[in-house]
């Protein structure tokens, strides 16, 4: 199949659920994937659903320039279980020079050390998952949360009842609460980065951005 976008090109070593979902996705979005896993049986089940499915164990230098490696732009190290092989494998990626890679971790220790040996973004999947759905489940207004850094989130918050029928200048959401919004979605209809003088609506859903302190602040919020 011919790439949409040929620009990007992905390769996702480890074909467990999360390797194989992140490659479904990518590859679903037009790019070209390149999958890799040791297991010849992952190899095989997952053989016609993306650009390549290649047999090898990361781990091996030799093996990983073979694959030509290098030409990628993003490498996502998608093992979970045997933590050895994700940072063997992450190590390898950076002494050969991948651009940029994308390594998934399980555990606070697992995040410090793939930092440590230089892969540019680290992943906590099951962390950030669990995170999600505990603040979707624990509020009744948030009803999504994603974490940007330790310190300010992006969350999707039912518009509290103080602010309904008040433009965002009249709620003082930014000057009283510290907090910006960046989206309101009415239904079907999302307006992205509405004017001060928009009128916030009952059953809005609005997309705020700010430090997480700020954001739990207008949760409580009636
Ligand atoms: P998750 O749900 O976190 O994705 P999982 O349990 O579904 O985890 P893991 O057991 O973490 O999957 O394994 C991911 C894949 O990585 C497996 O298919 C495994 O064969 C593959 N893998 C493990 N070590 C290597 C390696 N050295 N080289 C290539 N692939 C490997």
């Amino acid at each position: 199949m011919k790439s949409k976008k040929d620009e990007k090109q992905f390769a996702v070593i480890g074909l467990g659920r999360f390797g194989s979902h992140i490659a479904s996705n990518l590859y679903r979005m037009g790019y070209d994937v390149l999958a890799i896993d040791k297991n010849m049986d992952k190899v095989q089940d997952f053989s016609s659903e993306f650009t390549h499915v290649v047999q090898a164990d990361t781990t091996d230098e030799k093996a990983l320039r073979e694959l030509g490696i290098l030409n990628f732009d993003v490498v996502i190290v998608a093992i979970g279980e045997d933590i050895e092989a994700n940072i063997m494998t992450t190590l390898q990626l950076k002494e050969i020079g991948v651009q940029y890679i994308v390594a998934a971790a399980r555990s606070p220790l697992q995040i410090k050390v793939l930092e440590k040996i230089g892969a540019d973004r680290v992943v906590a999947p099951e962390r950030d998952m669990a995170q999600r759905v505990a603040y979707n489940l624990a509020s009744t207004n948030v009803m999504d949360y994603i974490e940007l850094s330790k310190e300010f989130s992006i969350a999707e918050i039912t518009v509290p009842h103080a602010f309904v029928d008040k433009t965002l200048v009249e709620s003082n959401i930014r000057a009283k609460y510290n907090i910006n919004v960046v989206a309101i979605k009415r239904g079907e209809h999302v307006i992205v980065s509405p004017m001060p003088t928009e009128k916030l609506h009952e059953d809005d859903i609005v997309v705020v951005v700010g430090t997480n302190e700020h954001i739990s602040g207008l949760e409580n919020l009636k």
